[in-house]
């Protein structure tokens, strides 16, 4: 896991096509594309194009309640373009602890494996 940080990141210069993405949908507010080291055969994260402040989920504020409800819709909407009928998982990781390594807010969409509970 990286060291938290507010700098920039890899996913400004996806957001900003200085580097490729495998981009599977798009809106004004939300990019998501796939994972670059895909956990399970549909592996997609489904970040906010403008981070303002939001490094990680404990970043939050009350402010950012409406992009925050978008994300989740978006992992749903992704799901059902991916065919996900069967069910899928969303996964938050935030800080170190919980194992984040880029520092915009992305929520995982892994899907097309059984998922195992607990999570490793
Ligand atoms: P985290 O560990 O912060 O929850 O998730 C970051 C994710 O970003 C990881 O699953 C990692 O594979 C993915 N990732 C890191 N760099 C890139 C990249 O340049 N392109 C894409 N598509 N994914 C990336």
């Amino acid at each position: 896991a990286a060291t938290p940080s507010d700098g920039p990141t890899i996913f400004d210069k996806i957001i900003k096509r200085e580097i490729p993405a495998n981009i599977v949908y798009e809106d004004e507010q939300v990019l998501a594309f796939r994972d670059i080291a895909p956990q399970a055969p549909i592996h997609i994260l489904i970040i906010p194009k403008i981070r303002d402040g939001l490094t990680g989920l404990s970043k939050a504020e009350e402010r950012h309640c409406e992009i925050l409800g978008r994300l989740l819709y978006t992992a749903k909407l992704v799901a059902k373009q991916e065919g996900l009928e069967d069910g899928f998982r969303i996964v938050i990781n935030d800080g170190p602890t919980g194992g984040q390594s880029v520092y915009h807010l992305h929520i995982h969409l892994l899907g097309g494996r059984q998922m195992d509970w607990p999570p490793g």
